[in-house]
């Protein structure tokens, strides 16, 4: 069916998960996957025909080939630094846009006509403008036209507030994802959904406690059999991959039975892992962290003015919040229940949906309106005399955190030389009184104040911040109306062409180089190591039949080069197996295929270690 509106939709880029979702019959609805599924792992897999898998096709092939597979790729962004993925160096940006064209897949063919589909997506609050900036580029790498880049909370609170136009009260988001943890104060009146104050920590989340689990699982090994799992990425992945599952269950149960067989070797004997973890070892394990967002809670408040018994609603969002001790901390703060009818999966995509909506006229009945806040002071690095001293680097606010936006404000500086002709306008974001301590967001000169005493000359240097979080500084000088800006937005745009065709190339490239063969059987020695042991049940669920196929003549390719190490009766048991690929790969169905290849991978393994021998 064809859509009769401008497509416009709603995206989840989320750290551990991400989902797409647009407005259907006035209502936000989200967009499946062609497999069905409602939200998809952010994982990110290139194969060894310069394939790009994300998703649940990924995450089976992270634990045969980790080197070609990313996750949590939203904790790189903003970071300029490369990051390698199937030997190619790619920006976090770039990967990320990797994850947002998969999801563009799930709309492209609702709209067949269409080059450019708008999108607004979502990000934590407590995001910097460098991020921002990031995913904004992400979502164009990816085909969009990027509309608006929103906060998460705010998005969970408009899902929320969908149909609810009457309602009074302040609403508090927790928001405890993958990799991240925001929470926001949001007042509702009206139909009209203000953020009071965010705060939040982008580098805790759900991430976090799996890495501790497996820093405890680890140490059991490296107790055992002074061995230490972590230095091997393959063990590590697996490793990883078992805390999260531990993780999941201990929100269910208060005891899980952690049994990995074949983790790594010593001295080519098999070293497993096999131990209890029970709920109260965990909470341990993670309380500081939680601790850490309550008083992020706290802070939210307070900067909000309100008192926890001010608050109407919790809403919990992100799949951290399954975890029963979060529920008990805010139950204990806020004595009530938090709400529970919300999906903490979808709700941000639900959300970024009806912002959407009420951008395209969509949703103009429900006459719902949001405003957000500036989770981040900003200023500029002046001269400050303390006492009889003058202290260079002092961060001067001018938008203190927590301002609605969109704001502009003005503040007005001071020439502090005689005879001084020029100023340096240098802008920081962030929370220290030293500038150089926040983030910089740019610097320009203002030229051409007439020479004057110290003190007499006046600049005013005035900021805008837009709905988007996109800053405009510009400095005047007072006597004579000598202007100068610089929109940090525009500055990115700017170069942005130039680096966003670069983007797309090296994209292009990476992919064309990462191919380990087409045709032909070519491998290298590091994809080699393809001992599937792992969890099996999880691989041959997600395995897809093109990366089963890589795998099949990798594995293949193995073998041949193996047999000439055997003695004559393992050398002809290995070539039969060979064999039987070789004609199921003429005709590739998965079943067959991958239980013939898991009996091939696993003679490689045994023969591979007496081959040593
Ligand atoms: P999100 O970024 O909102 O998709 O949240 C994903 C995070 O939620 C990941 O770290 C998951 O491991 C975690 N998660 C999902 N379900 C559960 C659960 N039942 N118990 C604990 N954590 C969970």
């Amino acid at each position: 069916m064809k859509s009769k509106t401008r497509p416009i939709v709603g995206i989840d880029l989320g750290t551990t998960n991400s989902a797409i979702a647009w407005i259907q019959e006035g209502k936000p609805a989200i967009v499946s996957s062609p497999k069905r599924e409602r939200i998809i792992p952010s994982v990110v897999h290139i194969d060894t025909r310069g394939q790009v898998l994300v998703g649940q096709d990924a995450v089976g092939s992270k634990i045969a080939m980790p080197s070609r597979t990313i996750s949590a790729i939203k904790r790189h962004m903003g970071s300029e630094e490369p990051l390698s993925i199937a030997d190619q160096m790619l920006l976090p940006e770039e990967i990320s846009s990797l994850i947002l064209k998969e999801l563009k897949g799930f709309v492209a063919t609702t709209f067949p006509d269409e080059t450019a589909i708008e999108a607004v997506i979502t990000v934590p609050a407590y995001f910097t403008d460098a991020q921002r900036r990031a995913t904004k580029r992400a979502g164009e790498l990816a085909g969009f036209v990027v509309e608006r880049i929103i906060n998460e909370p705010t998005a969970a609170a408009l899902a929320f507030g969908l149909g609810k136009p009457d309602q009074t009260g302040h609403i508090l988001v927790y928001d405890l994802g993958g990799g991240t943890f925001d929470v926001s104060v949001v007042e509702m009146y009206s139909g009209i959904l203000e953020v009071k104050a965010s705060a939040g920590n982008n580098l805790l989340g759900g991430e976090d406690f799996d890495w501790l689990l497996l820093d405890y699982m680890a140490e059991h090994v490296v107790a055992e059999y002074g061995v230490d799992p972590r230095l091997d990425l393959r063990a590590k992945t697996l490793l990883k991959e078992k805390a999260e599952e531990t993780k999941k269950l201990l929100s269910m149960s208060e005891r899980v039975d952690v049994s990995i067989p074949l983790l790594c070797f010593k001295d080519k004997d098999p070293i497993g892992l096999a131990i209890e973890i029970t709920r109260v070892q965990f909470e341990a394990m993670i309380d500081d962290l939680l601790r850490e967002t309550t008083e992020l809670v706290t802070r939210a408040l307070a900067d909000a003015h309100l008192l926890p018994t001010d608050i109407n609603e919790v809403l919990l969002v992100g799949g951290s919040t399954r975890i029963p001790k979060v529920r008990e901390l805010i139950r204990d703060i806020f004595e009530m229940e938090p709400r529970t009818d919300v999906d903490p999966d979808e709700t941000v995509a639900l959300g970024a949906a009806v912002q959407a909506g009420i951008k395209s006229g969509e949703l103009t009945a429900e006459s719902l309106i949001s405003t957000d806040v500036a989770p981040f002071s900003m200023g500029i690095s002046v001269l400050h005399q303390i006492g009889a001293s003058m202290r260079s680097d002092w961060f001067s606010v001018i938008i203190p955190r927590n301002t609605t936006i969109p704001v502009t404000r003005t503040e007005q500086y001071h020439t502090s030389s005689d005879g001084q002709r020029a100023v340096s306008i240098e802008i920081y974001q962030g929370e220290s009184e030293q500038a150089k301590e926040n983030y910089s967001l740019g610097e320009f000169m203002l030229e051409g104040i007439p020479a004057n005493l110290a003190g007499e000359e006046a600049i005013d240097v005035t900021f805008s911040y837009n709905i988007n979080g996109i800053l405009e500084v510009a400095a005047k000088c007072v006597s004579n109306g000598k202007e100068m800006h610089i929109s940090v937005h525009d500055q990115l745009q700017r170069d942005s062409e130039e680096e966003f065709s670069q983007s797309l190339e090296r994209i292009h490239q990476a992919l064309a180089n990462s191919r380990l063969f087409d045709d032909e059987f070519d491998f290298d020695d590091e994809e080699m190591d393809i001992t599937v042991e792992a969890d099996d049940e999880f691989l041959s669920a997600n395995r897809s039949l093109a990366s089963l196929i890589d795998e099949a003549k990798l594995a293949v390719a193995k073998g041949q080069r193996l047999v000439s190490a055997l003695d004559e009766l393992a050398a002809k048991n290995l070539l039969q197996q060979v064999d039987q690929v070789l004609q199921l790969l003429e005709n590739p169905e998965v079943t067959s295929l991958r239980n013939a290849l898991d009996d091939l991978v696993d003679m490689l393994i045994d023969y591979d270690m007496e081959g040593e021998d």
